[in-house]
């Protein structure tokens, strides 16, 4: 079973994406943090995040394994990321190992911003998790407090405004609900209640599909 969450940053779709591979016994890949590591390692190189020909090489140097959480969770980092996302050759260098982890046997959740409609677009479940700015923005702010980092809630919305007009506006492989995504807003639910809705999306698709 492959099952994909999409939707814009901090809308929950990570933290739901992990606690339904957990209930599944599921594989889960965050796929921004393949975004976030190719940013980090341009930055580390003293690289421009434009650089097309080092951005692809990057890319193309990541392992899904040695990913440093705390160097990729950052604010900075949300930014850069997505700004190196805008760059359709790093899209597609990255294409293979994402396809590669979602046939995994037994399935996986892979959760990011393309999932349904470009990396497994017959995903057995999609789900689009969305969530109002100010909401997100909150969450943001309380998760950056929560690693130590200073932020005002004025500059964490801004950023998450920048980065929904960004993601959604850019040619290649745009911030999009598929066609046959299921939307959950997350807006006013906590985490519980948005998993308990989540897992009901799953077991509806998943029944139709047996019936
Ligand atoms: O989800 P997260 O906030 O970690 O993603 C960081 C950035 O990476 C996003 O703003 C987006 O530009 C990019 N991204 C993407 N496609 C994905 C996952 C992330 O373009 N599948």
């Amino acid at each position: 079973m492959i099952i994909a969450l999409d939707g814009p940053a901090a809308s929950g779709k990570g933290t739901l994406a992990r606690r339904i591979a957990a209930h599944h016994g599921l594989s889960h890949l965050d796929t921004g943090l393949l975004y976030r590591a190719t940013a980090r390692a341009l930055i580390d190189a003293g690289e421009r995040l434009d650089d097309e020909a080092r951005a692809i090489a990057a890319a193309r140097g990541l392992a899904l394994t040695d990913f440093d959480e705390d160097k990729l969770r950052g604010r900075e980092m949300g930014e850069a990321a997505s700004i190196v996302a805008a760059i359709p050759a790093v899209r597609a260098a990255l294409l293979d190992m994402q396809r590669a982890f979602a046939a995994r046997p037994g399935g996986a959740v892979l959760d990011g911003r393309d999932i349904g409609t470009v990396i497994s677009p017959d995903a057995d479940v999609k789900i689009f998790v969305t969530a109002a700015p100010e909401t997100r923005a909150n969450r943001r702010a309380l998760e950056l407090a929560g690693r130590g980092e200073k932020v005002e809630y004025a500059a964490v919305l801004d950023d998450i405004r920048k980065r929904d007009e960004r993601d959604s506006s850019r040619s290649s492989a745009p911030l999009v609900k598929a066609a046959d995504a299921v939307t959950l807003d997350t807006t006013n639910l906590d985490i519980d209640a948005a998993l308990s809705a989540a897992l009901q999306i799953v077991a509806d698709k998943t029944a139709g599909r047996r019936a």
